[in-house]
């Protein structure tokens, strides 16, 4: 499919994306005529389930068909099919269960003794669907644009690493833990038996249940199989909600292996310096500099970010403070220690955007260091702390044992690649999607891998 000395590909690669897995039965229906393999047709409804690591498919008529592994339909005429009790937000709060409708081939299988039911389709049918559902139809156009090849670019990096796995269903976290140290960070686990997923783990898809909205699918037509590209490689384009100035540098949250084109940039038309000194990040945080994401722009934030309310205002400059026993309480609970009476947090290294790499957490009866960002940012909040680029103020009683401990932060996320809200400012300030990549994934280029 991929030609690795020009880097093109000869058409518009499919995906398969794993909507149901796990199930010993499903129903749904067929919109329209669907195509098996062996020529048989198919519409209506039907419902599979398995048998002895067997498909048993049984359609409204009462076709029945017996003892297969796999079941490949195929839509003629465009025809979608739906499937019922598709479950959404796994293990978020919002978790149900809900019918969808998909384009593309129905997929099904019984291997390894469950069902799994898989949608196949192009990539560019795929992405449609998936930047309606992450950003706001109203974003501005140029940011849809931006967001559509960053997504574009991920997923085919993510797939292509993929091919090169070795053991592709390890866990790839990594951890080191030495004696008082626990420093992890957290790869993708990826999926064997389809592409990706249709939940937040890869990225939401809803098939053509959500609507596909007319700003979406221009955003996506207007830059079909145009790529990031850097060194004959599709770059791994990560994004986050807002740097807090200044991004960060790849193999601070992940693995030690730089990556160039996610280094760290100030995220200004004015030049941020890195920073570098406890006093720097102390400034830094509790100042608002420039930054294209320092906006206090609400009617855009709300265009930017579907599900943005009041409270989520203030990432760009934020404040968090606990209680000692309750902060011993969350560490209790997230980290499965028990340190004691907290006597302080303290940070041993920052990456240029201010985010902690390694933070030292001294208890009565013990000191660990933790890290990397995201774990810092697990262990110090019932859920998540929006990064780990924050300063820490004690306050004591007579005694010198700690009060309250207040958070003084800066941005939301991981902090690597392109920060959306910063991009939307861009956008909404005249710069162009090819600007506003380029801005953020430096050195890379764009590239049309396919007509
Ligand atoms: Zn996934
Ligand atoms: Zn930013």
């Amino acid at each position: 499919m991929i030609d690795n000395t020009g880097l093109v590909f000869a058409q518009e690669p499919e995906i398969n994306v794993g909507i149901i897995e796990g199930v010993r039965e499903l129903k749904g229906r067929f919109n329209g005529p669907f195509r098996l393999d062996d020529g048989r047709m198919f519409t209506g409804p039907f419902s599979v389930r398995t048998s002895e690591g067997r498909l048993i498919f049984i359609d409204q008529q009462g076709a029945r068909i017996d003892r297969k592994q796999e079941l490949c339909f195929r839509p003629e005429q465009g025809a979608t099919f739906s499937l019922t009790d598709v479950t959404i937000g796994i293990r978020f709060h919002w978790e149900r269960k809900q019918e969808q409708t998909f384009q593309g081939d129905l997929w099904l299988s019984a291997a390894g003794g469950a069902l799994t039911a898989i949608n196949r389709l192009h990539l560019e049918d795929y992405l449609a669907s998936v930047v309606s559902s992450e950003m706001s139809a109203a974003a501005p156009p140029e940011m849809l644009k931006a967001h559509a090849v960053a997504s574009r670019s991920w997923l085919m990096a993510m797939l292509m690493r993929r091919g090169k796995t070795v053991d592709p269903g390890a866990d790839r976290r990594e951890a080191s833990e030495q004696a008082g140290e626990i420093i992890r960070w957290y790869g993708r686990e990826d999926h064997t038996r389809f592409d990706v997923c249709a939940d937040d783990h890869c990225q939401r898809y809803q098939g053509i249940t959500t609507i596909i909205t007319g700003q979406a699918a221009q955003a996506v037509r207007s830059t079909r199989g145009v790529f990031l590209v850097h060194a004959h490689a599709i770059c791994d384009a990560r994004y986050h909600k807002a740097c807090g100035g200044r991004t960060d540098n790849f193999e601070n949250t992940w693995e030690e292996i730089p990556v160039p084109y996610l280094s760290s940039v100030a995220d200004a038309d004015i030049s941020h310096e890195p920073i570098d000194t406890e006093a720097a990040a102390q400034k830094w945080v509790r100042t608002r500099p420039d930054a294209y994401c320092n906006t206090i722009d609400e009617p855009l934030l709300r265009r930017v970010l579907p599900s943005f309310d009041q409270e989520t205002a203030d990432f760009f400059r934020w404040r968090v403070t606990y209680g000692r026993e309750e902060l011993e309480a969350i560490l209790r609970e997230k980290s499965g220690i028990d340190f004691g009476s907290l006597q302080d947090l303290v940070p041993l290294n920052r990456g240029p955007s201010g985010r902690i790499m390694r933070l030292r957490i001294e208890g009565s009866k013990v000191t660990i260091t933790v890290g990397k960002e995201l774990e810092i940012r697990r262990w110090l909040s019932p859920s998540h702390l929006y990064s780990s680029a924050f300063c820490v103020s004690v306050e004591r009683d007579a005694s010198g044992l700690p009060v309250r401990f207040m958070l003084d932060g800066a941005g939301w996320g991981h902090g690597v690649g392109m920060c959306q809200i910063g991009a939307a400012v861009m956008a909404e300030k005249g710069h162009k999607a090819e600007a506003i990549l380029k801005h953020y994934f430096r050195g890379a280029e764009l590239k049309k891998l396919y007509d």
